[in-house]
């Protein structure tokens, strides 16, 4: 999301590079690498200064391998070229993960903070009405993104049903599948919450007992704890990784002692108590000032711990930081963490990267299984849910580490080739 960088074109011209060093047909990869369609839409909203006229895009990527899949972002830099990039990235997420979907993303472009609650809801539905014709169960399923959620996909839902109805078409639940990440009591998922770091601590474990090390003896550093950083910490500690550093947007907590690692909902309570991390030395109990202190963001990312989760931001590992990351293993969880430059600087230097569009497909995966509960009108358990997205992952997992020893690279270039060639071939 910074204005300055235009990530499509950026996205393109490394994706070309691979296709070259691959020997992709090249004229197939530059039409894939287009979308199908972008719909540029202006919405009006009532505000109290009068009527206000808000810019938002649909961008529909590719759909050979079934209908478009991607979230909607509300945010100020939201602009055409971002939006074509994670469509394109939606295209490849989805085939990795073997889903029946091809790539899609929307946006518009809005600092939801200046909005009242009415006017976000009648953005959002505006919204649906200009994309309606072009969305769908078997055209196009969005889903929330960054300042988006689970209301906003009911107000969207409540509308597109609403359309439908207006139109005269059948009305019957499998239309609650248009729209994801939709509250549970509203059609949404049991376990879709969880789902992004359920998935991928179920790829660092796979990633684990590949390199045959003992999970019990790994340290590990966690960028961000929100949605993505907090399932991540939880589902690792509970399996026994030893959690020793944690950072939110305010400042980092570290363990002194190696030996142990953060007690993470008592983490979360107390965080949830104070607002910040920064404090929170919670062990057995206990928040103890005196088993951990306070470092810096940029530390955490530099600390000597075994595998690094950055599960925040985009480019927070680059150019300017990159000698200094000792972690052995880094799990892309945040989209676009790690920059092309320092990527290739790491994965050179032996660090084994696994790349978002495998770490976080988690998060789709778990969509995918939503899609299917409306569509089927099923309501699956959690404990389904979780069964289903460790076959999934899993799955998604084996075919790149097998793909990984046939191009003889690494674990991105694999991804970026295995699905482009699922895709164009
Ligand atoms: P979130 O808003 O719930 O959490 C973000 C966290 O990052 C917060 O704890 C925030 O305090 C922290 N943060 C912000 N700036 C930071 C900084 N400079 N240093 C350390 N921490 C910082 O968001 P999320 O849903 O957890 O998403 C995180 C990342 O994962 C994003 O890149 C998102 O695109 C990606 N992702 C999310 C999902 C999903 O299902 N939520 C799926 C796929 C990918």
């Amino acid at each position: 999301m910074n204005k300055n960088t235009d990530v499509y074109s950026q996205t393109k011209d490394e994706i070309l590079k691979i296709g070259k060093k691959f020997k992709l047909d090249k004229n197939k990869l530059e039409n894939f690498l287009e979308p199908n369609r972008i719909l540029e839409v202006k919405i009006p909203v009532k505000t109290k200064k009068g009527i206000k006229i808000y810019k938002g895009y649909r961008s529909q990527h590719n759909n050979k391998l079934g209908p478009y899949k991607g979230g909607i972002r509300f945010h100020q830099n939201v602009d055409e070229n971002e939006v074509k990039a994670l469509s394109l990235w939606m295209t490849l997420k989805c085939a990795i993960a073997n889903l029946p979907f091809g790539g899609g993303k929307g946006g518009i472009i809005v600092n939801p903070k200046e909005l009242s609650e009415s006017e976000l809801e009648e953005l959002s539905k505006g919204y649906i009405k200009k994309i309606y014709d072009i969305i769908g169960p078997l055209k196009d399923i969005p889903a929330p993104d960054v300042n988006t959620n689970a209301k906003i996909m009911k107000w969207m839902t409540d509308e597109y049903i609403s359309l439908a109805n207006e139109k005269n078409k059948k009305i019957n639940r499998t239309l609650y599948s248009t729209f994801t990440g939709k509250p549970i009591e509203h059609n949404g998922l049991e376990g879709r919450e969880e789902a992004t770091g359920y998935g991928g601590v179920i790829i660092l474990e796979e990633v684990i007992k590949k390199l045959g090390l003992n999970k019990k003896t790994l340290t590990m550093a966690i960028q961000g704890f929100g949605n993505v950083g907090f399932y991540f910490a939880k589902f690792a500690s509970d399996l026994g990784y030893k959690i020793t550093a944690l950072s939110d947007s305010k400042g980092a907590i570290l363990k002194t002692s190696k030996e142990d690692s953060f007690d993470i909902p008592l983490v979360l309570e107390c965080k949830k108590k104070q607002g910040v991390l920064a404090g929170c030395y919670c062990s057995g109990g206990v928040c103890d000032i005196k088993k951990g202190k306070i470092i810096s963001n940029d530390e955490l990312l530099e600390l000597p711990v075994d595998i690094l989760v950055p599960a925040a931001l985009e480019n927070v590992i680059n150019e300017n930081n990159m000698h200094k990351i000792k972690a052995k293993i880094i799990i892309e969880m945040a989209n676009g963490p790690i920059t092309p430059n320092a990527f290739n600087y790491l994965s050179k230097k032996g660090v084994i990267i696994v790349p978002d569009i495998l770490a976080n497909s988690g998060g789709v995966a778990g969509s995918y299984i939503e899609w299917k509960q409306n569509l089927e009108n099923k309501k699956y358990k959690k404990k389904e849910v979780f069964t289903m997205l460790e076959t999934i992952m899993k799955k998604a997992f084996s075919n790149l580490w097998h793909a990984k020893e046939k191009y003889k690279t690494d674990l991105k270039e694999t991804s970026y080739v295995y699905a482009i060639n699922k895709i164009i071939e």
